[in-house]
């Protein structure tokens, strides 16, 4: 029996496993892809205190750490349900893991624009990431999709990698910070197409073009890209909680001041929560509140 089982191994989820493993209490914390989460897909971080500057990568690496030295039960596992069994909670990953107090920290899974030739040509030519996949198109054209910080932020890695970058928006304005538009638009290699679409993915074993559409004019053009970037907004990864009757409309998890879901015993941390701001900060911080209500609780 656990005092308490994380579901995801993000900042958030990290976050609070480094409180609870610090007050001795005996955690699991699964992860169904790589420790980090978001962090390890992001190229370079520059508003997480500490760092002027710090690669994803490393810093997912450093938390990760810290929590295997504190004696972290670590399961490389992905849940699938959970559900409340004689005053204890149960969470299945391949087979049943029993916990007094349960957090999740799922956060977002990428939105995809469901159109004509994403599936086929997923991971051949599309992808959503640009630090794992942006050194394939050395020397050759890509585009990048989306008008929020992350198109930008990859933007600006990819055109250190690649010959040149077209970030197409379907809009005029940005949902990006203007200091990251100002650092784009002053890089020579990054060409905006504002008001633009695209309709659809054009290419047999590999990404050969995108048919676009000007939503102003009408027009419809092609652009000829080996690689494409997809930065089009986050979905949260609840799927597998939806039975609960603890989400939002849009699938977020509604949380009390200590992070606590209306389930008690079962807390929400981090971008997978109904909120504002989704940073490393701020999932840091939800991760810190939870562990500490649960330490209090428990002891
Ligand atoms: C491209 C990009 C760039 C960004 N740049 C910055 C930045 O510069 N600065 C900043 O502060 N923030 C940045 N962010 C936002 C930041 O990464 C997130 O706010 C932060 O990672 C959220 O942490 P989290 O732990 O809540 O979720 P995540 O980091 O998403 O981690 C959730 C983890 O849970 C795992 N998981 C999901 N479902 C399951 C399951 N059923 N079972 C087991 N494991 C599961 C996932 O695999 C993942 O590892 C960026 C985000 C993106 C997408």
């Amino acid at each position: 029996m656990y005092d308490i089982l994380i579901i995801g191994a993000g900042p958030a989820g990290i976050s609070a496993a480094i409180y609870a493993l610090r007050n001795d209490l005996k955690v699991g914390i699964f992860e169904g892809e790589a420790p980090g989460g978001k962090m390890v897909y992001t190229a370079t971080i520059e508003n997480y205190p500490g760092y002027e500057m710090i690669a994803g990568p490393d810093l997912a690496y450093s938390m990760f750490n810290q929590i295997m030295n504190l004696g972290a039960d670590y399961i490389g596992e992905r849940a699938e349900t959970i559900r409340k069994e004689n005053g204890h909670f149960v969470v299945r990953a391949g087979k049943d893991y029993k916990a007094r107090t349960v957090i999740i920290a799922t956060g977002t899974r990428n939105r995809k624009l469901e159109i004509p030739g994403e599936e086929r040509l997923t991971n051949k030519g599309i992808s959503w990431c640009a630090i794992c996949d942006g050194a394939l198109y050395r020397n050759k054209e890509v585009a990048v999709i989306g008008g929020g910080n992350s198109a930008f932020e990859e933007s600006i890695y990819l055109s250190g990698v690649v010959k040149k970058v077209y970030l197409i928006h379907r809009r005029e304005d940005f949902r990006a910070d203007r200091n990251i538009v100002e650092k784009v638009k002053g890089l020579g290699n990054v060409e905006m197409i504002l008001n633009t679409v695209v309709l659809e993915f054009i290419g047999e074993d590999g990404l050969e073009k995108l048919i676009l559409r000007n939503v102003k004019t009408g027009e419809i053009s092609s652009l000829e890209v080996e690689g494409c970037f997809e930065f089009v907004g986050l979905l949260p990864a609840t799927e597998f909680v939806r039975d609960l009757g603890i989400t939002d409309e849009d699938g977020y998890i509604p949380v009390s001041a200590n992070q606590e879901t209306k389930i008690p015993g079962l807390y929400a941390v981090g971008d997978v929560v109904s909120k504002r701001v989704r940073q490393i900060v701020t999932a840091v911080n939800d991760g810190a509140i939870a562990a500490l209500d649960i330490i209090k609780k428990i002891r």
